[in-house]
């Protein structure tokens, strides 16, 4: 799948694909489609009859293996999952806790590229390493992955994935090519949506408003359960400084708190813009709201809460207690109107 707004990134992906780069790194932001930019780019390279203008058939073995995500000149890597305590030899539990999950690529699945990329491609055309994200490299498993990166073995290409290029070593970044995306125009995007949605275009424009501009994470609203999800959070942050923060807690019980989190950032973000005089971007219906609030704090009080609230958006993924981190949360969006 193509996204109208990158089509033309894409056509000129194809140009290039008898003289590629060995090492392509996109990047852009969250939620306007890499993943699925990267994938038709990897099935282009892997598909063993592509069609005239490069991009894969869709048909023969080699899609058909990447479809069912066993291709065997493909390697991923990701952060690992946890290793689960599994059984032993007797089919007993193993004792001991399971490993905690990692929010790093580790330098065993670097090294373990070695043997992949030293031996021949299993179908004699091109071998693909994808990383993603690949901003989850840390130090060692990046300057692991230096040295293929450096001396790759024929017909072996890399493909790195990330929204977050800063974060990468400038080491890595050197040795590929940028393929850099961008969200697209509203008006694009909104069109899409609705296509996409059968939603009318106010809505369309609210939804994409709500995130960020990225359309891929404005279609998630079409789902029901997501969409009245983000209407508590926002309903919720929207009643405080009043509403007492335990209220509030139990209001947003079973929220994940990775979609809490992203929620509650995006209000900030839009307290601090009407703070220092601009409209807001995330939740234009609620202008009045947010700028009744601005009014009544300071933008070091909005500074302060936005960096505290960064900091617990750190341990999203793997919070030791969810409930405790989202009164944290709350309690500190409530101190910023405490005077
Ligand atoms: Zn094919």
């Amino acid at each position: 799948m193509i996204y109208p707004w990158l089509e033309e990134v894409w056509r000129g992906l194809l140009e290039q694909h008898d003289r590629p780069h060995h090492a392509l790194l996109v990047h852009g932001p969250s939620g306007i489609g890499k993943s699925d930019l990267a994938d038709e780019l990897q099935r282009a390279w892997l598909c063993e009859s592509p069609a005239s203008d490069g991009s894969a058939c869709g048909r023969c073995a080699a899609c058909g293996w990447i479809a069912q995500g066993n291709h065997p000149d493909l390697r991923v890597l990701s952060p690992a999952a946890p290793e689960e305590p599994g059984e032993d030899a007797e089919g007993a539990p193993r004792r001991g806790r399971a490993s905690a999950p990692s929010k790093d690529i580790r330098v065993e699945q670097v090294r373990a590229l070695e043997r992949f990329i030293c031996v021949g491609g299993h179908r004699g055309g091109c071998k693909v390493v994808r990383v993603e994200p690949a901003d989850a490299l840390n130090v060692v498993s990046a300057n692991a992955l230096l040295k293929t990166l450096e001396e790759p073995g024929a017909g072996t290409r890399f493909l790195l994935v990330t929204h977050r290029p800063d974060a990468m070593p400038a080491t890595i970044r050197s040795r590929c090519l940028a393929v850099a995306l961008a969200a697209p125009a509203n008006e694009i995007a909104i069109d899409w949506l609705v296509a996409e949605t059968g939603t009318g275009r106010a809505q369309a424009s609210r939804w994409l408003a709500a995130a960020g501009g990225a359309p891929l994470r404005a279609r998630a609203f079409a789902d029901p359960a997501t969409a009245s999800a983000h209407r508590l959070l926002v309903e919720t942050f929207a009643s405080l400084p009043e509403t007492p923060v335990l209220r509030a807690a139990d209001a947003l019980a079973g929220v994940e708190p990775s979609l809490w989190v992203g929620v509650l950032q995006s209000w900030i973000a839009d307290l601090q813009r009407c703070r220092a005089g601009a409209a807001p971007r995330f939740f234009p219906d609620r202008a009045e709201r947010l700028q009744a609030l601005s009014q009544a704090t300071s933008l070091q009080a909005l500074d302060r809460l936005g960096s505290g609230i960064a900091t617990l958006a750190r341990a999203v993924d793997h919070p030791l207690n969810a409930r405790l981190m989202l009164e944290d949360a709350l309690i500190r969006l409530r101190a910023a109107w405490a005077g």
